[in-house]
Protein backbone atom coordinates (compact mmCIF):
# COMPACT_ATOMS: atom_id res chain seq x y z
CA UNK A 1 0.00 0.00 0.00
CA UNK A 2 1.15 3.63 -0.74
CA UNK A 3 -0.53 5.87 1.34
CA UNK A 4 -2.21 9.62 0.41
CA UNK A 5 0.72 12.16 2.08
CA UNK A 6 -1.17 15.13 1.08
CA UNK A 7 -3.89 16.79 -0.83
CA UNK A 8 -3.27 20.12 -2.49
CA UNK A 9 -6.49 21.92 -4.40
CA UNK A 10 -6.54 24.95 -6.80
CA UNK A 11 -9.39 27.09 -8.54
CA UNK A 12 -9.91 26.59 -11.55
CA UNK A 13 -12.68 27.82 -14.30
CA UNK A 14 -15.82 25.84 -15.53
CA UNK A 15 -17.26 26.03 -18.91
CA UNK A 16 -19.21 29.26 -18.03
CA UNK A 17 -16.26 30.82 -16.38
CA UNK A 18 -17.05 30.17 -13.42
CA UNK A 19 -14.60 29.29 -10.30
CA UNK A 20 -14.89 25.46 -9.67
CA UNK A 21 -12.14 23.30 -7.17
CA UNK A 22 -9.55 20.71 -8.40
CA UNK A 23 -8.39 18.58 -5.62
CA UNK A 24 -4.75 17.14 -6.31
CA UNK A 25 -3.87 13.94 -4.25
CA UNK A 26 -0.41 13.27 -3.84
CA UNK A 27 1.06 9.46 -2.50
CA UNK A 28 3.90 9.15 -0.23
CA UNK A 29 5.72 7.76 -3.84
CA UNK A 30 5.55 11.42 -5.16
CA UNK A 31 2.33 10.32 -7.53
CA UNK A 32 0.04 13.03 -7.78
CA UNK A 33 -3.56 12.20 -8.91
CA UNK A 34 -6.26 15.16 -9.91
CA UNK A 35 -10.20 15.64 -10.29
CA UNK A 36 -12.15 18.43 -10.50
CA UNK A 37 -16.02 18.93 -10.42
CA UNK A 38 -18.38 20.39 -12.24
CA UNK A 39 -21.02 22.55 -11.54
CA UNK A 40 -25.13 22.67 -12.31
CA UNK A 41 -27.18 25.78 -13.14
CA UNK A 42 -30.50 23.94 -12.73
CA UNK A 43 -29.73 22.57 -9.38
CA UNK A 44 -32.26 21.02 -7.65
CA UNK A 45 -32.96 22.25 -4.03
CA UNK A 46 -32.42 18.87 -2.43
CA UNK A 47 -28.44 18.19 -4.01
CA UNK A 48 -26.01 18.49 -1.82
CA UNK A 49 -24.29 21.97 -1.25
CA UNK A 50 -21.32 23.45 -2.65
CA UNK A 51 -19.62 26.30 -1.26
CA UNK A 52 -17.08 28.63 -2.88
CA UNK A 53 -13.96 27.47 -4.91
CA UNK A 54 -11.85 29.39 -2.09
CA UNK A 55 -13.89 27.87 0.77
CA UNK A 56 -13.57 24.64 -0.66
CA UNK A 57 -9.80 25.28 -1.16
CA UNK A 58 -9.04 25.72 2.45
CA UNK A 59 -11.38 22.54 3.14
CA UNK A 60 -9.20 20.87 0.95
CA UNK A 61 -6.02 22.06 2.57
CA UNK A 62 -6.63 22.46 6.21
CA UNK A 63 -9.04 19.99 7.53
CA UNK A 64 -9.34 16.87 4.87
CA UNK A 65 -5.64 16.72 3.91
CA UNK A 66 -4.37 16.47 7.53
CA UNK A 67 -7.03 13.62 8.18
CA UNK A 68 -6.55 11.78 5.04
CA UNK A 69 -2.58 11.33 5.72
CA UNK A 70 -1.55 8.21 6.04
CA UNK A 71 -4.64 6.17 4.47
CA UNK A 72 -4.73 3.62 2.08
CA UNK A 73 -6.13 5.12 -1.51
CA UNK A 74 -7.35 1.72 -2.20
CA UNK A 75 -9.90 1.59 0.28
CA UNK A 76 -12.52 4.15 -1.07
CA UNK A 77 -15.34 2.97 0.59
CA UNK A 78 -13.62 4.14 4.14
CA UNK A 79 -12.31 7.00 2.92
CA UNK A 80 -15.84 8.41 1.42
CA UNK A 81 -16.80 7.64 5.00
CA UNK A 82 -14.41 9.85 6.80
CA UNK A 83 -15.27 12.32 4.44
CA UNK A 84 -18.50 12.56 5.05
CA UNK A 85 -18.08 12.31 8.98
CA UNK A 86 -15.67 14.66 8.77
CA UNK A 87 -18.22 16.95 7.03
CA UNK A 88 -21.26 16.02 9.53
CA UNK A 89 -23.76 17.90 7.67
CA UNK A 90 -26.93 16.49 6.00
CA UNK A 91 -26.27 18.64 2.80
CA UNK A 92 -22.78 18.35 2.71
CA UNK A 93 -22.50 22.30 3.68
CA UNK A 94 -19.75 22.22 6.16
CA UNK A 95 -16.92 21.08 3.82
CA UNK A 96 -18.79 21.49 0.32
CA UNK A 97 -19.88 18.78 -1.71
CA UNK A 98 -17.50 20.60 -4.10
CA UNK A 99 -14.56 19.98 -1.72
CA UNK A 100 -15.10 16.42 -1.09
CA UNK A 101 -16.28 15.09 -4.44
CA UNK A 102 -13.12 16.48 -5.96
CA UNK A 103 -10.92 14.80 -3.29
CA UNK A 104 -12.87 11.50 -3.10
CA UNK A 105 -12.52 11.63 -7.16
CA UNK A 106 -8.93 12.42 -7.17
CA UNK A 107 -8.52 9.09 -4.10
CA UNK A 108 -10.52 6.89 -6.81
CA UNK A 109 -7.73 7.57 -9.87
CA UNK A 110 -5.17 7.15 -7.37
CA UNK A 111 -6.56 3.70 -5.94
CA UNK A 112 -6.77 2.51 -9.31
CA UNK A 113 -3.12 3.67 -10.29
CA UNK A 114 -1.97 1.95 -7.52
CA UNK A 115 -3.66 -1.31 -8.45
CA UNK A 116 -2.77 -0.91 -12.01
CA UNK A 117 -6.10 -0.99 -13.68
CA UNK A 118 -8.17 1.66 -15.45
CA UNK A 119 -10.51 3.85 -13.49
CA UNK A 120 -13.56 2.12 -14.56
CA UNK A 121 -12.48 -1.30 -13.69
CA UNK A 122 -11.68 -0.01 -10.69
CA UNK A 123 -15.48 1.38 -9.79
CA UNK A 124 -16.92 -1.75 -11.40
CA UNK A 125 -15.21 -3.89 -8.51
CA UNK A 126 -15.99 -1.09 -5.90
CA UNK A 127 -20.17 -1.66 -6.67
CA UNK A 128 -19.40 -5.50 -7.47
CA UNK A 129 -21.47 -4.41 -10.58
CA UNK A 130 -21.45 -6.78 -13.59
CA UNK A 131 -20.32 -6.94 -16.29
CA UNK A 132 -23.26 -5.61 -18.73
CA UNK A 133 -24.52 -6.86 -21.99
CA UNK A 134 -23.65 -3.27 -24.08
CA UNK A 135 -22.13 -0.10 -23.29
CA UNK A 136 -24.34 3.22 -22.46
CA UNK A 137 -26.35 4.33 -24.80
CA UNK A 138 -25.83 8.37 -25.35
CA UNK A 139 -27.78 11.09 -24.97
CA UNK A 140 -26.94 13.82 -26.53
CA UNK A 141 -28.15 16.73 -25.98
CA UNK A 142 -28.88 18.55 -29.32
CA UNK A 143 -31.01 22.16 -28.73
CA UNK A 144 -30.59 23.95 -25.52
CA UNK A 145 -33.51 25.33 -24.04
CA UNK A 146 -34.69 26.47 -20.41
CA UNK A 147 -31.48 28.09 -18.57
CA UNK A 148 -28.74 26.77 -20.91
CA UNK A 149 -29.70 29.18 -23.71
CA UNK A 150 -30.73 32.40 -24.09
CA UNK A 151 -33.77 31.76 -26.68
CA UNK A 152 -37.39 30.91 -26.60
CA UNK A 153 -37.35 27.28 -26.31
CA UNK A 154 -38.94 26.68 -22.37
CA UNK A 155 -37.61 23.06 -22.05
CA UNK A 156 -34.05 22.97 -21.15
CA UNK A 157 -32.78 19.86 -23.36
CA UNK A 158 -33.79 18.02 -26.58
CA UNK A 159 -31.93 14.31 -26.72
CA UNK A 160 -31.55 12.23 -29.82
CA UNK A 161 -30.72 8.83 -28.59
CA UNK A 162 -28.55 6.81 -30.68
CA UNK A 163 -29.70 3.04 -31.32
CA UNK A 164 -26.25 1.45 -31.64
CA UNK A 165 -24.24 -1.87 -29.90
CA UNK A 166 -20.60 0.39 -29.87
CA UNK A 167 -19.78 3.51 -28.52
CA UNK A 168 -17.90 4.53 -31.86
CA UNK A 169 -20.91 3.63 -34.01
CA UNK A 170 -23.32 5.65 -31.64
CA UNK A 171 -20.97 8.81 -31.56
CA UNK A 172 -21.10 8.43 -35.64
CA UNK A 173 -25.10 8.63 -35.97
CA UNK A 174 -25.26 11.16 -32.90
CA UNK A 175 -22.43 13.69 -34.71
CA UNK A 176 -23.97 13.07 -38.24
CA UNK A 177 -27.56 13.59 -37.17
CA UNK A 178 -25.87 16.83 -34.67
CA UNK A 179 -24.23 18.10 -38.02
CA UNK A 180 -27.16 17.91 -39.92
CA UNK A 181 -29.17 19.67 -37.48
CA UNK A 182 -26.97 22.26 -37.71
CA UNK A 183 -27.27 22.78 -41.39
CA UNK A 184 -31.20 22.47 -40.84
CA UNK A 185 -31.84 25.08 -38.60
CA UNK A 186 -29.14 27.52 -40.25
CA UNK A 187 -31.24 27.12 -43.24
CA UNK A 188 -34.62 27.04 -41.75
CA UNK A 189 -33.57 30.47 -39.12
CA UNK A 190 -30.43 32.08 -40.82
CA UNK A 191 -26.78 31.68 -39.62
CA UNK A 192 -26.97 32.78 -35.95
CA UNK A 193 -29.17 29.17 -35.69
CA UNK A 194 -25.82 27.67 -35.76
CA UNK A 195 -24.99 29.69 -32.30
CA UNK A 196 -24.76 27.00 -29.22
CA UNK A 197 -26.38 27.31 -25.93
CA UNK A 198 -23.92 26.24 -22.60
CA UNK A 199 -24.21 22.15 -23.35
CA UNK A 200 -23.21 22.58 -27.05
CA UNK A 201 -26.68 22.03 -28.81
CA UNK A 202 -27.87 24.58 -30.89
CA UNK A 203 -29.85 27.30 -29.22
CA UNK A 204 -32.17 29.22 -32.26
CA UNK A 205 -35.37 30.39 -30.99
CA UNK A 206 -38.34 28.06 -31.91
CA UNK A 207 -42.17 28.61 -32.52
CA UNK A 208 -43.15 25.96 -30.15
CA UNK A 209 -42.26 22.96 -27.76
CA UNK A 210 -42.47 20.39 -30.62
CA UNK A 211 -40.59 21.93 -33.17
CA UNK A 212 -37.47 21.19 -32.06
CA UNK A 213 -38.25 17.42 -32.47
CA UNK A 214 -39.59 18.34 -36.19
CA UNK A 215 -35.96 19.91 -36.78
CA UNK A 216 -34.57 16.74 -35.08
CA UNK A 217 -36.70 14.15 -37.40
CA UNK A 218 -35.78 16.46 -40.60
CA UNK A 219 -31.74 16.25 -39.76
CA UNK A 220 -31.97 12.69 -38.69
CA UNK A 221 -33.93 11.78 -42.11
CA UNK A 222 -31.09 14.16 -44.07
CA UNK A 223 -28.53 12.13 -42.20
CA UNK A 224 -29.71 8.91 -43.13
CA UNK A 225 -30.28 7.59 -39.68
CA UNK A 226 -34.27 8.33 -39.21
CA UNK A 227 -34.55 4.32 -38.14
CA UNK A 228 -31.28 4.39 -35.88
CA UNK A 229 -32.38 7.20 -32.64
CA UNK A 230 -34.81 7.71 -30.09
CA UNK A 231 -36.01 10.48 -29.22
CA UNK A 232 -35.83 12.39 -25.39
CA UNK A 233 -36.43 15.67 -23.14
CA UNK A 234 -35.40 16.99 -20.02
CA UNK A 235 -37.87 18.99 -19.38
CA UNK A 236 -36.45 20.28 -16.04
CA UNK A 237 -39.56 21.56 -15.32
CA UNK A 238 -38.75 22.97 -11.74
CA UNK A 239 -37.81 26.13 -13.72
CA UNK A 240 -41.35 25.63 -15.69
CA UNK A 241 -44.21 28.05 -14.91
CA UNK A 242 -46.88 25.51 -15.90
CA UNK A 243 -49.87 23.25 -14.41
CA UNK A 244 -49.44 20.01 -14.58
CA UNK A 245 -52.57 19.53 -16.69
CA UNK A 246 -51.21 21.51 -19.59
CA UNK A 247 -47.67 19.96 -19.10
CA UNK A 248 -49.14 16.70 -19.01
CA UNK A 249 -50.99 17.20 -22.51
CA UNK A 250 -47.50 18.63 -24.18
CA UNK A 251 -46.11 15.72 -23.09
CA UNK A 252 -49.24 13.08 -24.73
CA UNK A 253 -48.62 15.23 -28.12
CA UNK A 254 -44.66 14.63 -28.20
CA UNK A 255 -45.67 10.61 -27.36
CA UNK A 256 -47.83 10.62 -29.81
CA UNK A 257 -46.23 12.55 -32.53
CA UNK A 258 -42.62 11.78 -32.28
CA UNK A 259 -42.75 8.31 -29.84
CA UNK A 260 -40.79 9.89 -27.16
CA UNK A 261 -39.01 7.19 -25.65
CA UNK A 262 -37.41 8.97 -22.56
CA UNK A 263 -38.53 12.27 -20.45
CA UNK A 264 -37.05 13.98 -17.52
CA UNK A 265 -38.20 15.65 -14.62
CA UNK A 266 -41.53 16.44 -16.60
CA UNK A 267 -42.71 18.22 -13.49
CA UNK A 268 -41.56 19.95 -10.04
CA UNK A 269 -39.41 18.53 -7.59
CA UNK A 270 -42.34 17.92 -5.35
CA UNK A 271 -44.43 16.80 -7.80
CA UNK A 272 -44.31 13.24 -6.95
CA UNK A 273 -47.78 12.25 -7.94
CA UNK A 274 -47.80 14.04 -11.20
CA UNK A 275 -44.78 12.10 -11.99
CA UNK A 276 -46.44 8.64 -11.31
CA UNK A 277 -49.68 9.73 -12.88
CA UNK A 278 -47.47 9.87 -15.95
CA UNK A 279 -45.65 6.83 -15.62
CA UNK A 280 -48.80 4.86 -15.15
CA UNK A 281 -49.99 6.48 -18.15
CA UNK A 282 -47.19 5.68 -20.35
CA UNK A 283 -45.50 2.87 -18.11
CA UNK A 284 -44.71 0.59 -21.17
CA UNK A 285 -43.63 3.20 -23.56
CA UNK A 286 -41.69 6.44 -22.25
CA UNK A 287 -39.27 6.03 -19.85
CA UNK A 288 -39.92 8.70 -16.50
CA UNK A 289 -37.21 9.88 -15.14
CA UNK A 290 -36.20 11.87 -11.62
CA UNK A 291 -33.33 14.22 -11.95
CA UNK A 292 -33.92 17.35 -9.73
CA UNK A 293 -36.96 15.06 -8.20
CA UNK A 294 -34.31 12.22 -6.62
CA UNK A 295 -31.00 14.26 -6.71
CA UNK A 296 -28.99 10.88 -6.66
CA UNK A 297 -29.85 10.51 -3.31
CA UNK A 298 -31.10 7.41 -1.76
CA UNK A 299 -33.81 8.62 0.70
CA UNK A 300 -35.48 10.55 -2.06
CA UNK A 301 -35.29 7.90 -4.31
CA UNK A 302 -36.80 5.48 -1.82
CA UNK A 303 -39.44 7.81 -1.95
CA UNK A 304 -40.01 7.96 -5.71
CA UNK A 305 -39.91 4.06 -5.27
CA UNK A 306 -42.39 4.25 -3.07
CA UNK A 307 -44.99 6.61 -4.77
CA UNK A 308 -43.73 4.63 -8.07
CA UNK A 309 -42.91 8.46 -9.46
CA UNK A 310 -40.33 6.96 -12.20
CA UNK A 311 -39.14 4.52 -13.74
CA UNK A 312 -35.61 5.59 -15.02
CA UNK A 313 -33.25 8.19 -12.89
CA UNK A 314 -30.30 10.24 -13.78
CA UNK A 315 -27.12 9.77 -11.82
CA UNK A 316 -24.89 13.08 -11.24
CA UNK A 317 -22.02 12.38 -8.56
CA UNK A 318 -21.81 16.36 -7.56
CA UNK A 319 -25.57 15.77 -6.16
CA UNK A 320 -24.43 13.42 -3.35
CA UNK A 321 -20.71 14.02 -3.31
CA UNK A 322 -18.72 10.83 -2.55
CA UNK A 323 -17.87 8.39 -5.30
CA UNK A 324 -19.63 5.47 -2.54
CA UNK A 325 -22.66 7.38 -2.68
CA UNK A 326 -23.35 7.76 -6.49
CA UNK A 327 -22.14 4.04 -6.54
CA UNK A 328 -24.80 2.81 -3.99
CA UNK A 329 -27.32 4.89 -5.98
CA UNK A 330 -26.53 3.26 -9.05
CA UNK A 331 -27.06 0.11 -7.07
CA UNK A 332 -30.34 1.39 -5.68
CA UNK A 333 -31.81 2.02 -9.23
CA UNK A 334 -30.70 -1.05 -10.55
CA UNK A 335 -31.83 -3.28 -7.74
CA UNK A 336 -35.64 -1.19 -8.26
CA UNK A 337 -35.51 -2.06 -11.98
CA UNK A 338 -35.04 1.62 -13.52
CA UNK A 339 -33.00 2.62 -16.10
CA UNK A 340 -29.98 4.34 -15.02
CA UNK A 341 -28.77 7.39 -16.95
CA UNK A 342 -25.26 8.66 -15.60
CA UNK A 343 -25.09 12.67 -16.17
CA UNK A 344 -22.30 15.77 -16.44
CA UNK A 345 -23.14 18.59 -15.01
CA UNK A 346 -24.24 22.00 -17.60
CA UNK A 347 -20.91 23.81 -15.79
CA UNK A 348 -18.19 21.24 -16.90
CA UNK A 349 -14.46 21.18 -16.70
CA UNK A 350 -12.47 18.42 -18.95
CA UNK A 351 -12.22 16.17 -16.19
CA UNK A 352 -13.85 13.16 -17.84
CA UNK A 353 -14.15 10.72 -14.60
CA UNK A 354 -18.60 10.83 -15.63
CA UNK A 355 -17.49 8.67 -18.22
CA UNK A 356 -15.12 6.04 -16.63
CA UNK A 357 -18.27 6.05 -13.75
CA UNK A 358 -21.20 4.89 -16.24
CA UNK A 359 -19.08 2.47 -18.23
CA UNK A 360 -17.76 0.53 -15.18
CA UNK A 361 -21.09 1.39 -13.46
CA UNK A 362 -23.11 -0.46 -16.30
CA UNK A 363 -24.97 2.29 -16.82
CA UNK A 364 -27.68 1.87 -19.20
CA UNK A 365 -26.86 5.28 -20.61
CA UNK A 366 -24.59 8.48 -20.07
CA UNK A 367 -25.91 12.19 -20.64
CA UNK A 368 -23.19 14.52 -22.11
CA UNK A 369 -24.73 17.38 -23.82
CA UNK A 370 -23.65 17.64 -27.42
CA UNK A 371 -20.69 16.32 -29.47
CA UNK A 372 -19.68 19.81 -29.28
CA UNK A 373 -17.15 22.50 -26.96
CA UNK A 374 -13.75 20.60 -25.28
CA UNK A 375 -15.61 19.59 -21.83
CA UNK A 376 -18.13 17.58 -23.46
CA UNK A 377 -15.69 16.10 -26.05
CA UNK A 378 -13.35 14.69 -23.32
CA UNK A 379 -15.65 12.92 -22.04
CA UNK A 380 -17.22 11.22 -25.40
CA UNK A 381 -13.38 11.30 -26.53
CA UNK A 382 -12.72 9.18 -22.65
CA UNK A 383 -15.84 6.85 -23.91
CA UNK A 384 -13.60 6.13 -26.82
CA UNK A 385 -10.73 5.48 -25.45
CA UNK A 386 -12.27 3.03 -23.05
CA UNK A 387 -13.90 0.73 -26.01
CA UNK A 388 -11.11 0.77 -28.41
CA UNK A 389 -8.08 0.35 -26.01
CA UNK A 390 -9.02 -0.47 -22.08
CA UNK A 391 -12.05 -3.07 -23.09
CA UNK A 392 -9.69 -5.35 -24.96
C1 LIG B 1 -29.76 18.58 -15.99
O1 LIG B 1 -30.71 19.19 -15.52
O2 LIG B 1 -29.89 17.39 -16.27
C2 LIG B 1 -28.47 19.25 -16.19
C3 LIG B 1 -27.41 18.58 -16.64
O3 LIG B 1 -28.42 20.58 -15.92
P1 LIG B 1 -27.62 21.27 -14.73
O4 LIG B 1 -26.26 20.71 -14.70
O5 LIG B 1 -27.66 22.74 -15.09
O6 LIG B 1 -28.40 20.95 -13.49
MG1 LIG C 1 -32.03 17.19 -15.71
Amino acid sequence: MIPISKIKARAILDSRGEWTIEALVTLSDGSTFPASVPQGKSIGSYEAHNVSAARARRAIERIISPRLKGENPCNQKAIDGILISLDGTPQKSRLGANAILAVSIAVARAGAAYLDIPLWKHLRTIGRFRTPHAPPRLYINVINGGLHAGNSIRFQEYLVIPRAKTIVRSIEIGCAVYRALGDYVEKQKGASARNIGDEGGYAPNFTDDLEPFRAIRAAARAAGFSQKIDLGLDAAASNIEASEKSLHAVYRKMIGKYGLWYLEDPFGENEWEAFAALAKDQRVKTRIAGDDLTVTNIKRMMEAKLKNSINAVIIKPNQIGTVTEAIRAVRFAKKAGWLVVASHRSGETNDDFIADFAYGAGADGIKLGAPARGERTAKYNRLLEIERFEKK
